[in-house]
This record gives C-alpha cells, structure tokens and sequence, in this order.
C-alpha cells in the first residue's frame, strides 16, 4: 500500500524507513527492504507493523548503502507473512521488486516461470515480476529496459519499483492504473506512491503519466513509455504540508 525507493548520499535506509512511516496511515499488514551494498543485495521484511521490521534490522541489521527500496503491504494475493511480504528477489538474488496493486495475469506467467526452471518462493502476484525482470536483465543487461519488457507483458494496476545489485546508482519505477511519484533531490531522487514520503527531502516532484516507466539516479531521472520513447514529463513543485 505504500512504495519508497531512494537513491543519493543518504543512508538510504533511514531515508526509506522513514518515508514508509509517512505512508502508515494508508494502513498495511506487512513491510520490507532491500539495499544495494557492497555489490549485492540484502533484504528483510516482516508481516505486521513497522515495528516488527525495525526490531528485525535492529537484530540483524542490514549493510549501509545508498540505494535502497522498502513497501508496506495490503496483501491480496497469498496472506500476510514474512514470506509475501515485499520486496521479492529473483533466485540468484540480485534483483529486487515492490509492488502496490494487482497482476492479473500472473497464474499464467507463474507457470510459464516454472516451467523454465524457477523457484517461485511466495503465493503473491507480484514474485513474477522479479524473475521476469531477473530474465530480461540478462539478456538486455539494463534495468530500465528490463523494466519496459517485463511491463508490456503485464496486465491489471500496478506501481513498481526495482533495483538490481549490478546497477547500484539507480532506481526504477513503472505504473499503470496505479500512482507513482517522483522526488528530484540536489543530488539524489525518490520515487514513491505518495509525495508524503519525500517531502521532507525535496519538494520538486514529476508525477508519472500512463504506462511510463522512470530510471532515477542521483544527477536525475529519465522517463520513457513502455515502449522507450522519451516522455514529456511535468515538473511541479509541491506547495503543501502532508
Ligand atoms: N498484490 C500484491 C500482494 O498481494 C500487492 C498488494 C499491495 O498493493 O500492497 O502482495
């Protein structure tokens, strides 16, 4: 129900446990993170309250980075547990997805999945999108453009948003029938599903249109339709106290 994702000198982190605690009101079962740091990814998540997450981090604490993505969860498909509970990673580990809404396609590219020898380690809707991205990246070796692939075989309402531990300076995002918004920072970017989690940060934000799909990094973001074409993107400027 809420997506952070950060990129820039913060520990990034803090920066996303705290947006996550600027969306609590939208209200959720479940949180996670993940961060890319010394070349890998490391991710915890936990069913029920942000607290539950923290005392995870606080007992086993994850290395410090500067790119990190973290969710709070309203679970449709498969119940509140750990192992639902976002973000999902590919079988090798080195990509990792949030999700707000719902693939209604994703019985079909489950089986398609297995089928080529994935190992599918939750009951949600949203585990598909990390192995296909995963599958994508090795042939195109980019994230944004996996990202393009993998929505166009997408159906139903999603935001998105990933990183990969061999893209370590990026974050990037996608929607359709489903809010993201993008947070431009003197040095480093947000992307969220509500400009409630950045504000404190920045306040120049670009709200992503249809079917777009964003690649933010600390000098900027790129916004391009599922298909590449550049996007005109609107910058605005948030005048308001959330
Ligand atoms: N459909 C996804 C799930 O059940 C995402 C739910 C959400 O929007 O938080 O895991």
């Amino acid at each position: 129900c809420g997506i952070v994702g950060y990129v820039g000198g913060q520990s990034a982190l803090d920066v996303v446990l705290a947006g996550l605690k600027r969306l609590e009101y939208r209200g959720y079962d479940s949180a996670g993170v993940a961060v890319l740091a010394d070349g890998g990814l490391a991710a915890a998540k936990k069913a029920g309250k942000l607290a539950n997450l923290e005392k995870e981090l606080a007992d086993r604490p994850l290395p410090a980075g500067a790119t990190a993505i973290g969710h709070t969860r309203w679970a449709t498909h498969g119940g509140p547990t750990d192992e639902n509970a976002h973000p999902h990673l590919d079988n090798a580990g080195r990509v990792s997805v949030v999700h707000n809404g719902i693939i209604e396609n994703f019985a079909a590219l489950r089986t398609e999945l297995a089928e080529r020898g994935h190992t599918l380690a939750s009951e949600t809707d949203t585990e598909v999108v990390a192995h296909l991205l995963a599958e994508s990246y090795s042939s195109c070796g980019e994230l944004a453009e996996a990202m393009r692939q993998v929505c166009r075989r997408l159906e139903g309402a999603f935001t998105l948003v990933a990183v990969h531990a061999d893209e370590p300076d990026v974050v990037v995002g996608a929607r359709r029938n489903s809010p993201l918004v993008v947070g431009v920072g003197d040095g480093e970017a947000f992307l969220a599903s509500d400009v409630a989690a950045f504000i404190a940060h920045t306040r120049e934000a670009i709200e992503l249109g249809q079917d777009q799909v964003v690649e933010a990094r600390r000098d900027g973001v790129t916004v391009t339709d599922f298909d590449g074409a550049p996007a005109d993107v609107r910058e605005y400027h948030v005048d308001w106290d959330a």
